[in-house]
């Protein structure tokens, strides 16, 4: 797969002033948001789109609340964000609002993924260690819940996991009761 690489530009925004540059992968436009200078251990947040959570501010999902305090975090700290665009856990727009008329039926997140046909969580990260060697990163300290983020690393050194706390409300109480329980993130 070819990967282009645009150019370094500016992004001045609401939580900061952050470089920004994106990798096409395919049909997949990734973005990296980053603070200028990069140390040598990085704070990485990899986060995978959610139109739903991070545009429209869904409440179905921790998606949105996720991204505002990575770029925080990361505007005070430094490092970057990985956007990846792999909606829906990678099953695209379409057949994520399926999903959810299912979950509306009362189906939670996972078997609403199972009976479209698709497995629990599609995403992939290769491209992500492409991006980080492409920085000439090594060693990053890793913004996350999620323990199968730092399996699907396995050539980038990770030096410490940080937790992103996030208050439940009751449209995404059962939502984050299953990433917990059943794929298995740390909440
Ligand atoms: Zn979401």
């Amino acid at each position: 797969m070819i990967i282009n690489i645009s150019n370094i530009a500016n992004l001045p925004s609401r939580f900061g002033n952050f470089k920004i540059q994106a990798f096409q992968e395919g049909i997949k436009e990734h973005l990296v948001i980053f603070k200028e200078p990069l140390n040598d251990i990085p704070l990485v947040r990899i986060h995978s789109e959610c139109l739903t959570g991070d545009v429209l501010g869904s409440l179905k999902c921790d998606c949105g609340e996720q991204l505002v305090q990575a770029l925080d975090k990361i505007n005070a700290l430094g490092g970057m964000v990985i956007y990846l665009r792999q909606e829906g856990r990678n099953i695209g727009l379409l057949n994520k609002i399926n999903a959810y008329a299912l979950q509306d039926k009362g189906l939670n997140t996972i078997e609403a993924n199972l009976r479209l046909g698709f497995q629990e969580d599609e995403r992939s990260y290769e491209i992500v260690e492409f991006i980080l060697a492409y920085f000439n990163i090594q060693k990053i300290r890793l913004l996350t819940n999620n323990p199968n983020k730092i399996e699907s690393l396995p050539h980038i050194d990770i030096i410490e996991r940080w937790p992103i706390v996030m208050a439940s409300n009751k449209y995404n109480k059962e939502y984050l009761k299953t990433k917990k329980e059943l794929m298995g993130h740390l909440l």
